[in-house]
């Protein structure tokens, strides 16, 4: 069965998958090993050491690329890794116009690794295409989005900043992690690269850390195989189950995600203690008709700002919440609660930080699949 015309929820469990050539087994099973036997030199069955290629990440990098509407699917040690792969597409001098408001490792990772090596990085408002478009000159080889955007839920248009890079010789890559392929397919819209933190919605456990990649473009998915090949960041066959696994039930557990999130935001909203809620699906969301336009429902990720309140009054908020546990990450089954001034978005400068709306009281809300009554008694104690 041609898995390309499967409709999302079914590829989630069977897009790129059959069951396993050796003895039916209908999970891959893990590929525990570095090397295969081959009968001659060169004489192997398409796997000849698991830097290059592994049974179980091949099977995962199928799903990858199905679920996200691409040809190729590459992973990778973590997210971070997957965003040095695509990176190290570039030479000195090249220039990328980045979202202003990312995820902290991210632009870490820009600034302190790759700025040495001589590529430029302008970090934009992508809430219009003015800003982008203003940046845009020969030099420019990458555009990177992140939307929704973390930690502030800004809302960029794929589309529109898509056709900016039409006929030019630019790629966009867009950080899908928050959205997930459920909610929104960056590759239809006209990016060239979708990027996964897995360790988030797609494992969706908790339990692991891998990056992914896909694209449609043959030329590039071999540039960006050979990357991960002649760099070797790639995740090991155990980390690869975990995430296939997780890819089975993204679907449901994104409804659910959805579902509690929906009711949270409005609850958060009316809330007298709450003085800013950010979530795209709020009609007074400032890209509101984006998000309605490009995603099928508004995720599971929320930010706040308890009313009148400092950087001491939102540490005490996290700690008190018992439901929610105070953690790093997000898009796992559990609610997680975050304060990203003091944890995700601490390696950002705090006047950058400032200026992107990421006041010292932000508190960010990771909404997870428990019954939606737990979870707002939790926070009504907590903000009390
Ligand atoms: C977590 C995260 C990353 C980094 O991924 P790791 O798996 O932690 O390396 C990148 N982008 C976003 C939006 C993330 O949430």
């Amino acid at each position: 069965m041609g898995s390309k015309n499967l409709k999302f929820n079914t590829k989630t469990i069977h897009g790129g998958q059959q069951p396993d050539a050796a003895y039916g087994a209908v999970m891959p099973p893990i590929y525990q090993t570095s090397t295969y036997a081959q009968t001659t030199p060169g004489g192997h069955k398409g796997y000849e050491y698991s830097r290059s290629a592994n049974p179980t990440r091949t099977a995962l990098e199928k799903s990858l690329a199905s679920i996200e509407g691409g040809e190729f699917g590459l992973a990778f040690g973590s997210g971070l890794a997957a965003i040095d792969a695509v990176l190290k597409l570039l030479a000195p001098g090249d220039e990328v116009i980045s979202t202003n408001d990312l995820y902290g490792g991210s632009y870490r990772i820009f600034k302190k690794i790759f700025e040495k090596f001589g590529i430029v990085f302008h970090f934009v408002g992508m809430q219009g295409t003015d800003a982008v478009r203003d940046k845009i000159n020969t030099k420019t080889k990458l555009i990177w989005v992140e939307t929704p955007t973390n930690p502030m839920m800004n809302i960029v248009d794929i589309k529109a900043i898509a056709s900016l890079t039409k006929g030019e010789d630019i790629l966009l890559a867009v950080d899908n992690t928050f959205a997930t392929p459920y909610l929104q397919l960056p590759l239809e819209l006209g990016a060239d690269i979708v990027m996964h933190s897995a360790t988030k919605y797609l494992g969706g456990h908790s339990d692991t850390v891998v990056g992914a990649l896909i694209v449609k473009d043959q030329e590039l998915a071999d540039k960006l195989y050979f990357i991960q090949n002649a760099s070797g960041a790639v995740c090991g066959p155990m980390d690869s189950f975990l995430v296939l696994r997780g890819i089975k039930t993204l679907h449901v557990r994104m409804q659910r995600h959805c579902e509690n999130g929906r009711v949270i935001a409005e609850y958060l909203k009316s809330n007298p203690k709450v003085e800013k809620v950010y979530w795209p699906g709020f009609e007074d969301h400032p890209n509101h008709h984006i998000a309605k336009e490009q995603m099928k429902d508004f995720g599971g990720m929320i930010s706040f700002v308890p009313k009148g309140g400092n950087y001491d009054d939102a540490i005490k908020i996290v700690e008190r919440l018992q439901v929610f546990t105070l953690a790093e990450s997000l898009g796992g089954v559990e609610s997680l609660a975050g304060h990203p001034a003091s944890m995700t978005h601490a390696s950002i400068p705090k006047e950058v930080r400032l200026k992107n709306g990421v006041v010292d009281s932000l508190i960010r809300l990771s909404i997870g699949i428990e019954d939606v009554d737990d979870l707002i008694s939790d926070l009504e104690q907590a903000i009390k």
